[in-house]
């Protein structure tokens, strides 16, 4: 069953979604070559706790941290280390926090001061791989419409998208049904209805889809080396269109 939310726990999920924001909005400044993976968590966590949230990843599944700093062919879930990054990287945050028992979700590719047009190019394309996906995001429509929709443009721009992880139904568990792939067919799936709240996540590759986990346990890369960007947010379906949350 695919949970529907009531106006009151919509709130509750705007509340927590906001603090996501901020804190994407708050880490930004902070984004430079030097600092490591470990200190940007650390400012992440201190910023959703200043809220009075507290971030949802940690000793979720026993992970270690608050948030997932994945940098250049890490696709998602990098366990942020003692690593500085360096001029030219581009880094995925993924984070997310949890406030009177609701959850919000949100991930961001950044690039660390000047990085290659193909770099550039993939931070753009993953995020508008999510507003293509966004457009799909409504009452009447099915998980399918959104899948393909992501996949299409990530095709049509020569990258590819990763099939082993998903988005995800959000609400009072950070990970829900329904399970949102990035790749997929039109008018598959379970379909869509107001008050549902999904978090709509591509993950793309500059090379091919494949990827192997680290030795850590947690850390996704890319199989052939090439780079990756991760975009997302925690959406709501209405009667019309769909509202972000976490913007
Ligand atoms: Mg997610």
């Amino acid at each position: 069953m695919i949970p529907i939310k009531n106006a009151k726990e919509i709130a509750k999920m705007r509340a927590v979604n906001a603090i996501v924001a901020a804190a994407h909005r708050h880490i930004q400044g902070y984004l430079s070559a030097g600092i490591t993976a470990k200190e940007i968590d650390t400012i992440v966590e201190d910023f959703i706790l200043s809220q009075g949230a507290k971030p949802n990843f940690k000793n979720l599944y026993r992970y270690p941290a608050a948030t997932c700093i994945s940098i250049n062919d890490a696709v998602i879930h990098g366990i942020p280390k003692a690593v500085a990054l360096k001029d030219g990287d581009i880094v995925s945050l993924d984070f997310g926090a949890v406030l009177d028992g609701w959850h919000g979700d949100a991930a961001r590719t950044y690039a660390i001061g000047s990085v290659s047009n193909s770099a550039q190019r993939l931070i753009e394309v993953a995020k508008e791989c999510f507003y293509q996906g966004l457009a799909e995001a409504r009452a009447g429509r099915r998980v399918g419409d959104i899948s393909y929709a992501v996949q299409a443009h990530a095709e049509k721009n020569g990258c590819s998208i990763v099939r082993s992880y998903s988005g995800h139904g959000i609400g009072r568990r950070l990970h829900e049904e329904p399970a949102i792939p990035n790749y997929g067919a039109k008018g598959q799936g379970a379909l869509l209805k107001r008050g549902m709240t999904l978090a709509i996540e591509p993950m793309i590759n500059l090379g091919g889809f494949e990827v192997k986990v680290d030795a850590d346990g947690w850390t996704v890369r890319t199989q052939d080396g090439f780079l990756s960007a991760h975009y997302e947010n925690t959406v709501l379906i209405t009667d019309g269109e769909p509202e972000i949350l976490s913007r």
